[in-house]
């Protein structure tokens, strides 16, 4: 039921922000399977609405990503390449 899981995800992201990983467990789905489904989603609700992406900033030389399209994870900081971030937060406004 991929139409219905999109669109309870698009409601989901309605109400507030979700991580990959948070709406990859609720739902038991590898993370590209959601990434697909948020793309799509992306594209149903232009130009009315948009999927904002609060990227991470890094916690070790406080780099901020700018204007990411992206929706999965930036996996490490491209000016200190730490790799520990934090995950990107989605949100529909
Ligand atoms: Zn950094």
């Amino acid at each position: 039921m991929e139409q219905t899981r999109r669109q309870e995800i698009r409601a989901l992201l309605c109400e507030r922000y979700w991580t990959l990983d948070e709406l990859a467990t609720r739902y038991l789905l590898p993370r590209r399977v959601i990434v697909n489904d948020l793309e799509h989603i992306a594209r149903s609700v232009a130009p009315r609405q948009r999927l904002t992406i609060l990227a991470p900033v890094c916690g070790a030389c406080g780099f901020r990503f700018k204007d990411r399209t992206r929706f999965s994870d930036p996996s490490r900081c491209p000016r200190c390449k730490n790799e520990h971030l934090g995950p990107q937060r989605l949100r529909i406004r």
